[in-house]
């Protein structure tokens, strides 16, 4: 059946945790989508099984841009921590990452630390041409809005003083657990503190005298979870369209995500939420102690592309587990090759996207995010002989506003400025029309003509810089 349209847009399906079923995706503000996606702790490089979350988020959004949403994405960096002996996560990420680097343990190394490792992340995002969020606020930028909502949730009954840190009291939120999962159990791993009155309750806000943040009710370092409520809801509003992160997440941090923000604001914290499955590598879960935390560029020294790894987690549905084998890779990069290498032989000029390849196409992504199924269907019109190459190239183009493996240039578009009100920077289709008409005229070697298009893009206000990823666009 293909996807009916009506005039709030064409129907999508998404699997939402919080129902356990696929559900018909509407929005809260027509055609402006608003998604909080769950980022990393930058404490170290991220690796390639990280990449799957990011990549698998990315798709959520470029599938409801396709889809003529218009979607703000927000995705924070943690960049501070410091729950020794809190089962938030079992250990302090942001600490242990100094002892690693013999750095003192003061602010400011945090910082250092985490701005490092904060920029190498941004860049393997690029590399995986994966769009930029709208921002990427830092968990220790938002001190206040952190303090705000613990502040809230003490006068409202919801949070009690200990020794060691101001809790949640999860007897007193009815709906605790939406999302599932085994939180008890993870909660239970918690060191035991016998100041709390259940062994669900979960900090806040952890005392520090020498190191932290001052607060009201003390000095210290707030909690993971209310630095995602914190900064999703400033900059999303205090309900959103879509959360997303990864299986690991939903025992323990949105179930306390959802906790805290709910007894706070009385209302749901996102209407969606979405969550991406691991993957292995040779069926081994990935960890510095496996020795086996392999980045993007240990990929590309053995001949496999960010990009050819970006196709190769399309071939798996997010909701299903994936294991990353060195053949696997091997074979992304060769079926990239083919299809890049059949595409640029397509004629650049005249085609028209075919209608019905789109529906298919559509139907597969409106499905859940079926980019399996959405890679067949690129497969099948590749050799579709009835379908003319011009017609070919201008459907692939299409798909490519989804797919991102590079049929459209990869990496012009600088996305977003950090942290400002700026918003996403949108090249104009007559432009992007225009640098792609530049990058081939560059690789047949007509500089010729590729500098007579970059005149004509300077009149227009944009500049063109070539550097070694390719084109980078930005307005003048
Ligand atoms: P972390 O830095 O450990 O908080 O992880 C960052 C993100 O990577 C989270 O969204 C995790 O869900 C995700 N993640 C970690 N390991 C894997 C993996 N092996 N496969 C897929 N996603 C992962
Ligand atoms: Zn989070």
């Amino acid at each position: 059946m293909l996807p009916s349209r009506t005039s709030s847009g064409p129907d999508i399906f998404f699997y939402n945790t919080l129902t356990k079923k696929k559900e018909k995706f509407h929005s809260l503000h027509g055609r402006a989508v608003k998604m909080y996606t769950c980022g990393p702790t930058v404490y170290d490089y991220a690796h390639i099984g990280n990449f799957r979350a990011y990549v698998f988020a990315e798709i959520v959004r470029r599938t409801l841009e396709y889809a003529g949403y218009e979607v703000k994405q927000v995705m924070n960096i943690t960049d501070i921590g410091h729950l020794v002996g809190d089962g938030d996560s079992g250990e302090d990420k942001m600490t242990a990452g100094l002892k690693r680097e013999g750095l003192d343990l003061t602010l400011s190394n945090m910082k250092m630390l985490a701005e490092r490792y904060a920029e190498a992340f941004e860049e393997d995002l690029k590399r995986l041409n994966i769009e930029l969020p709208f921002t990427f606020p830092r968990a220790s930028e938002h001190i206040p809005e952190q303090i705000a909502y613990v502040e809230t949730l003490i006068g409202k009954g919801y949070a009690y003083a200990t020794k060691d840190g101001v809790y949640f009291e999860v007897g007193k939120f009815p709906g605790y657990g939406a999302l599932g999962g085994s939180a008890s159990y993870d909660h239970a791993r918690i060191a035991h503190n016998p100041e709390k009155r259940d062994m669900r309750d979960f900090a806040l806000w952890k005392f520090d005298e020498k190191l932290g943040w001052e607060a009201p009710f003390g000095k210290g370092f707030p909690g993971w979870h209310i630095e995602c409520v914190a900064m999703s809801t400033k900059y999303l509003g205090k309900t959103f369209d879509i959360h997303t992160g990864g299986v690991d997440h939903i025992a323990v941090h949105h179930n306390d995500e959802i906790a805290e923000a709910e007894a706070a604001n009385g209302k749901p914290l996102a209407n969606f939420w979405m969550h991406g499955e691991f993957i292995t590598i040779e069926a081994k879960r990935i960890g510095k102690s496996e020795g086996n935390a392999v980045r993007l560029y240990q990929l590309e020294e053995r001949g496999v592309s960010p990009l050819a790894y970006r196709y190769l987690l399309l071939t798996a549905h997010y909701r299903q587990k994936m294991n990353f084998t060195w053949e696997a890779a091997e074979a992304a990069q060769t079926a990239l090759n083919r299809a890049q290498r059949a595409y640029r032989e397509f004629p650049a000029e005249g085609g028209r996207i075919q209608d019905a390849y789109r529906e298919m196409f559509r139907e597969a992504l409106y499905d859940d995010l079926n980019t399996p199924e959405a890679l067949s269907i690129m497969w099948n019109l590749f050799r579709d002989d009835g379908i003319s190459p011009e017609d070919k190239r201008a459907t692939l183009y299409d798909f490519d506003r989804v797919l991102g493996i590079g049929m459209r240039p990869v990496e012009h578009i600088e996305a977003i400025s950090r942290s400002s009100a700026m918003g996403p920077l949108v090249i104009p289709p007559e432009i992007e029309a225009q640098i792609t008409e530049r990058e081939e005229a560059r690789k047949a070697g007509d500089f010729a003509k590729a500098d007579k298009i970059r005149d004509s893009l300077t009149q227009k206000g944009y500049s063109v810089e070539d550097t070694q990823k390719g084109p980078v666009v930005r307005p003048i």
